[in-house]
């Protein structure tokens, strides 16, 4: 085993020839990343939000990280932008799951953009987005489509080590690809995993999230890299699970009571862990969950969302 990992900002060697790329403080937009180098063979694990971010990312890899080859392989975990959207800085084929591929097109970096400029206009919600977001420059990205498609699971040799990419979701999003180094126990979960900060049920359903943490433990690894937040160990897979269990099952009782989500949202703010971070996406959860439970619901619109979260954490 290797000691504890610093949470500080930059790529950290977690095992022999496997480094994460961490962005403290694993709020919106702060993921990490990672990379796997052996015998002259590299192979990226996602990107940053935007060109400026992941460019000094990968200046950073060149220069800490003996072996490296800039041109490798890149597979990104999964749709949501700031795991892909630096993508175009890399010159390797680009590895993805093909729900990724359709997923893909839902938010345009031009979306993102173009909210941004808006947010001066738009009160509350405005500061929340700018706030989460303000950092990164989306106006002018162009994210790679993938080249190589695959389902479920694909191993890739990179060196000596075996690589395994597996799909585990619907659950943070339509398709969460995790990448497993067996042979150097270590485990990049992905967005399956946030560390100390409030993970987002985008899609569902959460029986799927909660069966995805039992297969993470079961696959026994040393070292699990969350798509936010510090490096890990099954302690913190647990952590989540227990999470989803009891937020669903709290939430539930809401539900049965017929209290809106957004009201039930309000009621659980912080619940069950109020250390961690951004605890307004609560919102987000129970409004998925309320839709799994009532699929007759009809789908609140992303605004809508961020408008609630943004009335939850006003003073
Ligand atoms: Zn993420």
């Amino acid at each position: 085993m290797m000691s504890k990992i610093p949470f500080s900002r930059g790529v950290h060697e977690v095992a022999p020839g496997v480094w994460a790329f961490l962005q403290p403080n694993g709020s919106w937009g702060l993921n990490n990343a990672g990379c796997i180098v052996s015998e002259g063979e590299t192979l990226f694990i996602d990107t940053l939000f935007d060109k400026v971010f992941t460019r000094a990312m990968l200046d950073e890899y060149r220069a800490k990280i003996p072996g490296l080859d800039l041109h490798g392989d890149l597979v990104v975990t999964h749709a949501n932008g700031d795991h892909h959207y630096g993508s175009e800085l890399f010159s390797g084929r680009m590895i993805a799951t093909k729900s990724f591929a359709q997923e893909m097109e839902e938010i345009p970096p031009s979306f993102l953009a173009d909210l941004m400029d808006m947010a001066p206009e738009l009160g509350g919600m405005g500061a929340y987005f700018q706030k989460a977001f303000g950092a990164f420059l989306f106006r002018g990205l162009s994210p790679r489509k993938p080249d190589l498609l695959f389902e479920d699971e694909l191993s890739i040799q990179v060196g000596r080590l075996t690589v395994v990419c597996r799909d585990m979701g619907p659950a943070h999003t339509k398709s969460d690809c995790i990448v497993h180094v067996p042979e150097a126990g270590v485990i990049f979960a992905s967005d399956l995993l946030f560390i100390g900060s409030t993970p987002i049920l985008w899609e569902g359903p959460v029986e799927n999230w909660i069966d995805a943490c039992d297969k993470l433990l079961e696959m026994d690894a040393d070292v699990y890299v969350p798509g936010h937040g510090p490096v890990s160990n099954k302690k913190g897979v647990t952590l989540v699970r227990d999470y989803w269990v009891s937020l669903s099952k709290e939430a539930k009782k809401h539900f049965d009571a017929g209290l809106s989500a957004r009201r039930a949202a309000r009621e659980l703010l912080g619940f069950p862990y109020p250390d961690w971070v951004d605890p307004e996406r609560v919102v987000i959860n129970v409004h998925s969950l309320y839709r799994q439970w009532d699929p007759s619901l009809p789908k609140t619109d992303v605004a809508e969302l961020f408008d609630q979260m943004s009335r939850l954490t006003a003073p």
